[in-house]
């Protein structure tokens, strides 16, 4: 894929519409605006859509295969650097791997008086509550998910002692949190009658601590140089024990793992819970890190919890996302998870790249350019000359680009 970001937007088209065997009705997808009958049975109150750039990462390469990886995303230079860092890791590429696509449910239970027997006899009750939890989705059942184990947690609070009853469910292709949800509503009356106890929460916990994804690349020093890998490993350090650079730092990631979510129908603000939540088990800390190998390579690594689905949510709704997963050709919840995870370390150790070295803004102002010169006031056609001479000066700012667009209507 060298040189794609030369072609022109017609023949991006032409190559993507080949490579991923998208038809006339993909195509309509990615053209005009989501259906506004499509838009009300998605949300509420709706009376127009927010249109987003659809742009693709290239260069991808995980565990051997080669992904076009679509990414939804309004901020400047989030694909350009998602692409150049997985060209930066060829030939090999990247590995990925992925635990069960395993949920938890919760279903809070209060006005216990005595918690270790309650416990007792939800643990000793797993086979009715599976029989109970699994009667809510048989068609997840049969493609080899459902519930899979009953834990119970005993938590003191101000308000008395809690029973807490984890369902650990396996939800297959789907993101979960629907199916999940109801398989916990339909346990809470048995809970309630063998404990004696009221249940308040039943909902489905997005710390999807047993659902990560894992990835890892290699950056090697001859390509990258040994000054920029020491620079990160400096950056990194600070994100280990600084909050305020850690927090900027996992934002990074989350650019490349939100926009493909968003692209894919994905719930973004699931994931972003997730995130940050299992960031901060412990102490707040990088969903990434970094190490020198014995050859002084750069070895990246990241590990987080992505419940992502293929089915489900918005994932068949939105014409867009199903031309998103054709083009990405994924088979299954994990596999789209893997991706994920591997364009979050991308993103990262571009950001940490850029930062080290020419500082971020000199790239990301180039690209941000176009959105300056319009924010001056200039039309489409005028912004990219407006852009131009801007990076010409060597001078990316609102006031210039008004100078600019001035002397060009003389
Ligand atoms: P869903 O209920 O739309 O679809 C899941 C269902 O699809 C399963 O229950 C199953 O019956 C069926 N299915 C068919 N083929 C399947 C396969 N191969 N694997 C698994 N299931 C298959 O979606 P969901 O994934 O349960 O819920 C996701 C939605 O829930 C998202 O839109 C999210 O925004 C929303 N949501 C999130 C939260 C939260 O994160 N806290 C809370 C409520 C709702």
């Amino acid at each position: 894929m060298t040189g794609f970001h030369k072609l022109s937007r017609d023949e991006k088209i032409k190559k993507i519409k080949a490579l991923s065997g998208l038809d006339e009705s993909d195509m309509k997808s990615l053209e005009g605006p989501l259906d506004a009958s499509v838009a009300e049975m998605m949300s509420e109150n709706v009376i127009g859509t927010v249109k987003l750039p659809f742009g693709i990462a290239v260069n991808f390469v995980i565990n051997g295969r080669k992904y076009l990886i679509p990414m939804c995303i309004e901020e400047p230079s989030v694909v350009a650097a998602a692409s150049n860092a997985a060209k930066l890791a060829l030939p090999c590429g990247f590995r990925a791997e992925c635990s069960q696509p395993v949920m938890i449910g919760q279903v809070q239970l209060v006005g216990i008086s005595d918690t270790n027997k309650a416990r007792e006899s939800i643990l000793s009750g797993i086979s009715t509550i599976k029989k109970l939890a699994n009667g809510r989705d048989s068609v997840m059942v049969k493609l080899g998910g459902g519930l899979e184990d009953v834990e119970v947690r005993l938590i003191g609070s101000s308000r008395g002692p809690m029973v807490v009853v984890h369902l650990i469910v396996n939800v297959v292709d789907a993101m979960g949190a629907n199916c999940v949800n109801s398989m916990c509503e339909a346990v809470a009356p048995y809970l309630e009658e063998v404990t004696g106890g009221r249940a308040v929460l039943k909902i489905i916990s997005n710390l999807a601590d047993r659902r990560l994804a894992a990835a890892a690349a290699v950056w090697k020093k001859d390509v990258i140089g040994e000054d920029v890998i020491e620079g990160i490993l400096d950056a990194y350090e600070l994100a280990r024990v600084d909050a305020y650079r850690c927090a900027t730092n996992n934002k990074g990631i989350m650019n490349g793992v939100d926009a493909v979510a968003i692209a894919t129908g994905n719930d973004f603000r699931a994931l972003e819970a997730g995130a940050h939540a299992y960031a901060a088990i412990g102490r707040y800390r990088p969903l990434a890190e970094y190490e020198k190998n014995s050859e002084g390579d750069l070895v990246g690594r990241l590990k987080m919890p992505l419940a992502v689905g293929i089915v489900g949510g918005a994932t068949k709704t939105n014409p867009v996302a199903r031309t998103s997963l054709k083009i990405l050709g994924v088979k299954s919840a994990s596999e789209l998870a893997c991706v994920m995870a591997c364009v979050g370390l991308a993103n990262n150790f571009a950001a940490l790249r850029a930062i080290v070295s020419e500082g971020i803004q000199r790239g990301h102002m180039k690209l941000h350019a176009k959105n300056i010169a319009m924010s001056a006031g200039a039309s489409h056609e005028e912004a990219v000359s407006v852009s131009t001479k801007m990076i010409e000066d060597k001078k990316i700012s609102v006031s210039h680009a008004k100078k600019i667009l001035e002397e060009m209507r003389k």
